[in-house]
């Protein structure tokens, strides 16, 4: 299976990382559509977020506790709170626009974000 993220747990892919744990990678995404725009992905292989969920509900935890770290880490929120803000987004499926089939979580901030998204 050619997965582009899977090439860049492996280092094949260059990468911006932003923070990494034994079991995640978060890095910036090459088409920012925010100030803070990064990606934070389990380094093992699941196509979407409930394929994930059923698999490894732990590697689940643990992706959304690192999308959390990096909002703090990038000064989207205080570590005892919530302000200023951010929004995690995954995508799943050609409706929503899921282009890479290796579950991602986007961490969005730095701006004012309209709701509902498009
Ligand atoms: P999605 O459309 O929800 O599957 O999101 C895939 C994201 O991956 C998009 O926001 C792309 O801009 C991003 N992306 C694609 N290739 C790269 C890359 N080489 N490095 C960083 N981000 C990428
Ligand atoms: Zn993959």
């Amino acid at each position: 299976m050619d997965c582009l993220f899977c090439r860049m747990v492996a280092g094949d892919v260059p990468a911006t990382v932003v923070h990494e744990t034994d079991r995640t990678l978060a890095f910036r995404d090459i088409n920012p559509q925010a100030p803070t725009h990064v990606l934070v992905i389990p380094k093992d292989h699941h196509a979407t977020v409930g394929a994930l969920a059923a698999d490894d509900p732990d590697l689940l935890a643990a992706v959304v506790r690192a999308a959390a770290d990096v909002a703090v880490q990038e000064g989207l929120a205080t570590a005892d709170g919530v302000e200023p803000g951010y929004r995690v987004v995954t995508n799943t499926g050609p409706a929503a626009g899921q282009t890479v089939h290796h579950v991602h979580l986007h961490v969005l901030g730095g701006r004012s974000l309209t709701w509902p998204p498009g």
